[in-house]
């Protein structure tokens, strides 16, 4: 049996005073040896509750480079790491966490008193971690696990339905991470600033993750504030960051976006859900490195590989598969599509996922042997590259023609005036469902409809073209910062 788990106190010894991490908030740094030790003292601390191999150590916290140290011990020890969104009301998380039954819950002063108020047998604080005793943990105390043992259960951002625990095992996260390595070339030279939440697979696994493995640098704030991000990104001398759409959407409309060069970062990377055209032209505008990726938590999420030259040019797409992943589009009947047809992208490699966590009927769902169904809708160019097209479940059928939203949504972003845009079909009796356009707006008080409609006309066939518009001051958001479709479709608008 291989010892997966430990690589990063090999890490460690390889480069003892290469910076690993840096919190924001109250400036502590650690060196990568100074983070083995907090790591091992963490593996010490939750063997002390005599937990058992596959036990849940479950964590309620705000962001903090403490978290990555707990998760890295959990590994040591064979337990299962999971990360629970703080943004979730008791109702939602007390539901998780009797889906996933944590021997122990460890969390802060922020989050401690929601925490006690939950059913769980231990919660511990993450603050009362005594640095200053001697650690007893030795290596031999690594307790050697199956490299396809759950390492950490991330539960799904509901955007779709009722979050699911996704189980990642050793060889799963470790692949990811080797993966993006090697694909998108990171290095011990790179540094992330990263505000994407740590119980988010964007967080974790899009670089967080693959950053220690090769040696770099990851800096974590704990709230997300469009200037600090930007501020911080010059202040570290970030090579490359992560963020949504809609935290790009802020960050360049700040004073620091319009004056700063950001010479240190040779990419901004947005992924998690459609990019919106306005942002591309906002960071070319500038001369600025930017590209999208796409990602889910079921596979690694790191998929797919772009240049950013070839990204000025194809906007909106995400390139090739990465080298150690394997996808297909294919048709209803599960075919491969030809070239420029619509079709469910299937992904196949070692960093897709064990199965949902007690969910075997949602797990065979999701799988078609060993591919993986995303439940994604994409189209691939002659060129090989990749456009994602939108989810499967939110492609429209109106009058027999299938709709897919975020074409819609792109055209409606071009337009000067709108803000936010989020495109649902609505049940109707002539013809099925109806397109329908939610959109925020730079200047709601003089909305006319007129002028988006003939704005949509100019590029979208009629059909296509939304029949209803509503305004709303704020588009809803998920947990995770996504666009809520499901709460759009809730409110009574017909
Ligand atoms: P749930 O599975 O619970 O409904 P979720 O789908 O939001 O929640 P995540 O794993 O957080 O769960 O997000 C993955 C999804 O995000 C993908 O399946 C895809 O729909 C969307 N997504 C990610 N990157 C992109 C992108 N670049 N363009 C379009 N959509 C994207």
């Amino acid at each position: 049996m291989y010892n997966d788990q430990s690589w990063f106190l090999k890490r460690a010894q390889m480069a003892p005073s290469r910076l690993a991490c840096v919190d924001i908030d109250s400036g502590k740094q650690w060196t990568y040896a100074q983070f083995a030790r907090l790591i091992e003292q963490w593996a010490q601390r939750l063997s002390d509750e005599n937990l058992q191999q596959g036990d849940r150590v479950a964590v309620l916290a705000a962001n903090h480079p403490e978290l990555l140290a707990i998760l890295f011990a959990c590994g040591l020890k064979g337990y299962i790491y999971v990360p629970l969104n703080f943004r979730l009301s008791p109702h939602e998380l007390a539901d998780i966490l009797a889906n996933c039954e944590p021997s122990i819950l460890i969390t802060d002063d922020s989050y401690g008193s929601m925490a006690s108020s939950l059913m769980v047998k231990k919660v511990l604080k993450r603050e009362l971690l005594i640095t200053s005793t001697p650690c007893l943990f030795n290596t031999d105390d690594i307790r050697c696990v199956s490299v396809d043992e759950p390492w950490m259960m991330i539960y799904t951002g509901g955007t779709t339905g009722k979050p699911k625990g996704v189980l990642l095992s050793y060889d799963n996260v470790n692949w990811n991470a080797m993966n993006t390595i090697v694909s998108w070339g990171l290095s011990e030279k790179d540094c992330t600033v990263n505000y994407m939440p740590l119980f988010h697979t964007g967080g974790l696994n899009a670089l967080s993750i693959p950053i220690l493995m090769a040696g770099g640098t990851v800096v974590i704030g704990h709230r997300f504030d469009a200037e600090e991000a930007l501020t911080e990104i010059l202040k570290r001398k970030a090579t490359i960051s992560l963020f949504v759409p809609t935290m790009y959407q802020l960050m360049t409309q700040t004073e620091t976006f319009r004056t700063n060069d950001f010479p240190d970062v040779r990419v901004f990377l947005s992924g998690g859900a459609p990019c919106p055209v306005t942002i591309y032209e906002k960071f070319d505008t500038k001369g600025l490195p930017f590209k999208e990726g796409y990602g889910l938590t079921e596979a690694g999420p790191n998929n797919f590989v772009i240049d950013v030259e070839v990204a000025k040019v194809k906007r909106g797409s995400v390139g090739k598969s990465m080298q150690f992943v394997d996808t297909l589009i294919v048709s209803d009947n599960h075919q491969p599509v030809s070239i420029g047809e619509v079709g469910e992208l299937w992904i196949r490699g070692r960093h897709v996922f064990k199965g949902y966590w007690r969910n075997a009927n949602e797990t065979a769902a999701t799988m078609a042997n060993e591919w993986l169904k995303t439940g994604d809708l994409a189209r691939i160019d002659e060129a090989g590259d990749t456009y994602i097209v939108g989810r499967k479940k939110d492609m429209i059928v109106t009058g027999g023609e299938n709709v897919y939203p975020q074409e819609i949504e792109h055209c409606l972003l071009m337009h000067r005036t709108v803000r936010e845009a989020a495109v649902i079909g609505l049940p109707d009796g002539k013809w099925g469902e109806v397109v329908t356009a939610f959109v925020s707006m730079s200047d709601a008080a003089n909305f006319e409809e007129n002028l988006l409609t003939d704005h949509c006309r100019q590029f979208l066939g009629g059909y296509k073209i939304p029949k209803k518009f509503v305004v709303l001051p704020e588009l809803p958001k998920t947990h995770v910062g996504k666009i809520d479709k499901k709460q759009l479709s809730a409110l009574n608008v017909v």
